[in-house]
């Protein structure tokens, strides 16, 4: 039974979305532990999760009170929040009205919670008349999300995470979860060692943790997974061991599928992969033979100019084989944030529109906009992440509202994002701590509330809807994110936005996904509060959730069917190396650290495990540059360079080295910052950056 002062609420950080109680002692300390009742984790903490505490009590670094510059030379200077909301709506009103509404827009983030994500949209696409709202998820899950429209007509996850100990065979393509979703990845762990015949393929250019699990590792060369994939679909297809009868019944498509998947040999295909053609033919064989099948992907596949092409492979495997709709089967796309499934079921990107309905559908756009009461919605999307920074930079955009995201070390290719920041006009940073490296190009930083400090939901990667309940008060004057939003809305003069609390918006969002594939509209804070999380949709006020979608292959496409799709391309071609940039740099997560390190980075206990950047390379390739174990290294790509220390290995392969992302500012902006030399390249349709593929060399560092 729940003790008087404990609470039960989610971890902040991963998509896993670890169910968490909290207990505030009678001085005040704060102490978290896994929710031994909560059906994701069952008591299980990673090491993020089980230091939360620390993150929820330290506010030495906190943004305590609204913060603004008169012009660009003057300090940031304590204002109040009335002056700090006159400020941004006064700023905001007269660059509208003289370049258009196009000329402003918010970048916000997977962290969010679901009401403010809301908020922002309604705010945006809804009054102030453009469709300028975009997200970090943009830079992690948006070739999921159009790989899913294509393959099942909406982005939606089939599958829950109890279809781990229901399946057979586990293909988790670029991805690391032993490190980055450490509590899904120990449920898989124990699934096979219960049962050994459970098989675990990894494909990674790396040889990551996850691989410690493996029963094979196609350590395959970047940019070739669409080849891998597309040569096991024709293994599966030669065989026969496809599921003739589903595709018969429930795909459309299947000889366009054939045809990509013919047109390399399987020799060729190996060859290209760089793996041996045997290990390909027993992967498919394990696929082939499994009674359920899983795949599992995060950013190997989605951050590439081909993620589309990647996911779409992908996913055929488990239409051709009928692995979709029933008990331990499905292709499951791991979300990185803890929120980014919540954010796309507001429409919370520049190109979708609320409750997974189509921005470029003139009905579903007056739905919302009649809904709302606010100003027709424009058919047209919006900037994309990078699309919004190449606007500020080139002076198209003139303001932009950056919400819990820290662009100046996240966004590919960063030196144009700081040169973005600095042409800006007007530059409002909303976040909840100084660590952030963007509050230093804020002409307005507005604290806000935190972790544990203001209630709303959730959901995490498997559809699964949480409440977040408010246990301390936040320091200082910070607020909760989506009041700031509402006071905003209301200083511009948008009616609409008179909400009194967060319940008030979540129900507003119920309502408008009725009749959706997505439809909420019977839950409520007072449900979820009262009996726990859900996965949508959940379309009435007594309905349990759904863990399982497709179980009646009723697919969400216009003929019901699912949709093969033939990858648009098979190749990366993205960038070329050549003898002056001869390797190829991924970029990724380690185990204690979390995106920018605003938060992981002042935990002592979690600088434990790897405390600063570092360059992981194959041993050949060092050796050929004279470069040792230890050593610092000059990492220069076309756009950038890195200073990093080297750990040399044989575990990556040669000619790949790997740099983590989460590293700004360590000694000066140089020294570790990945993102200094990725590429801002983008998927054509999803629009998500190429960050794991950019040609660079490497050189031990001599000091000038
Ligand atoms: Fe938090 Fe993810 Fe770790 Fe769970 S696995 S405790 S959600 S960081």
């Amino acid at each position: 039974m729940q003790k008087k002062n404990e609470h039960k609420t989610i971890c902040s950080y991963c998509g896993v979305g670890c169910g968490i109680v909290v207990e505030q002692d009678s001085k005040g300390n704060i102490s978290v532990e896994g929710d031994q009742d909560y059906p994701v984790n069952k008591g299980m903490l990673c090491s993020k999760g089980k230091n939360l505490n620390y993150v929820a009590q330290d506010t030495s670094d906190r943004i305590l009170y609204p913060e603004m510059r008169w012009s660009r030379n003057h300090p940031l200077q304590r204002v109040s929040w009335d002056t700090a909301f006159d400020r941004a709506a006064a700023v905001f009103r007269s660059i509208i009205e003289k370049h258009g509404p196009d000329s402003v827009g918010f970048y916000v983030s997977g962290q969010c919670l679901t009401e403010e994500y809301y908020l922002v949209n309604k705010l945006t696409k809804g009054f102030i008349g453009t469709n300028n709202i975009d997200t970090n998820s943009r830079l992690c899950m948006s070739s999921a999300v159009v790989g899913y429209k294509k393959m099942l007509g909406e982005d939606s996850v089939p599958i829950s995470y109890d279809d781990i100990e229901l399946s057979d065979c586990f293909l988790i393509a670029g991805a690391n979860p032993a490190w980055c979703h450490p509590i899904l990845f120990r449920r898989i762990e124990n699934h096979k060692e219960n049962n050994p015949n459970v098989k675990i393929i990894v494909v990674d250019p790396r040889k990551t943790q996850t691989c410690a699990a493996a029963d094979l590792h196609l350590q395959i060369l970047p940019g070739t997974d669409v080849i891998l994939f597309n040569a096991m679909a024709r293994w599966l297809i030669e065989k026969k061991k496809i599921d003739k009868n589903f595709i018969k019944k429930h795909t459309v498509n299947f000889d366009a599928v054939k045809e990509s998947a013919f047109q390399l040999s399987m020799k060729k295909a190996a060859e290209l992969c760089g793996i041996p053609i045997e290990d390909i033919k027993k992967a498919a064989m394990y696929i082939g033979n499994a009674n359920a099948f899983i795949s599992m992907w995060t950013m190997g596949l989605n951050q590439s100019v081909i993620g589309v092409s990647k996911n779409v492979a992908l996913m055929n495997l488990s239409l051709l084989t009928g692995q979709i709709g029933k008990p331990g089967a499905g292709p499951f796309s791991l979300t990185g944030q803890p929120n980014a499934m919540g954010g796309r079921e507001v429409g919370g990107m520049a190109s979708l529109l609320a409750a997974h309905r189509e921005l470029g559908n003139p009905k579903h756009r007056k739905e919302v906009s009649d809904f709302w009461g606010g100003k027709e919605i424009k058919s047209e999307p919006g900037y994309t992440a990078t699309e919004m920074f190449d606007a500020l930079e080139s002076g198209k955009m003139k303001a932009v509202w950056i919400i819990c995201t820290n662009p100046i070390v996240s966004m590919p290719n960063v030196h144009k994002a700081e040169k973005a920041l600095k042409n800006a006009n007007f530059v409002v940073v909303q976040d909840i701590s100084h660590n952030s490296e963007t509050t230093k190009y804020a002409d307005l930083l507005l604290p806000a509330a935190g972790w544990l400090e203001k209630e709303g939901t959730m959901t995490n990667s498997e559809r699964r809807i949480s409440y977040l309940p408010k246990v301390i008060d936040a320091p200082g004057e910070a607020l909760p994110d989506a009041e700031i939003l509402w006071k905003f809305a209301q200083k511009m003069g948008y009616h609409g936005f008179d909400y009194k609390n967060a319940s008030e918006v979540y129900d507003e969002h119920c309502l408008l996904t009725k009749g959706t594939e997505i439809d909420i509209s019977g839950l409520s804070y007072e449900r979820l509060k009262n009996e726990g999380s859900f996965q949508w949709p959940v379309p009435h006020a007594t309905h349990k959730g759904t863990p399982r979608l497709f179980t009646d292959y009723q697919f969400f496409t216009n003929d019901k069917k699912s949709h093969f799709n033939a990858p648009y391309t098979l190749y990366n071609k993205s960038e070329l190396t050549n003898p002056e940039y001869p390797l190829i740099l991924n970029t990724g997560r380690v185990r204690d650290q979390w995106h920018t390190r605003t938060k992981t980075g002042k935990v002592k206990r979690l600088l434990t495990h790897i405390p600063d950047p570092y360059l992981e390379m194959n041993k050949v390739d060092a050796y050929l540059r004279k470069i040792k174990d230890g050593d610092i290294a000059v990492v220069k790509s076309r756009r950038g360079t890195v200073r990093v220390k080297v750990k040399v290995n044989f575990d990556i392969r040669e000619k790949v080295v790997f740099l983590p992302m989460h590293w700004g500012k360590v000694l000066n902006n140089d020294f570790g910052r990945a993102n200094n030399l990725t590429n801002d390249l983008v998927d054509p349709v999803s629009k998500e950056p190429d960050f794991k593929y950019c040609a660079v060399e490497v050189a031990k560092y001599v000091k000038p």
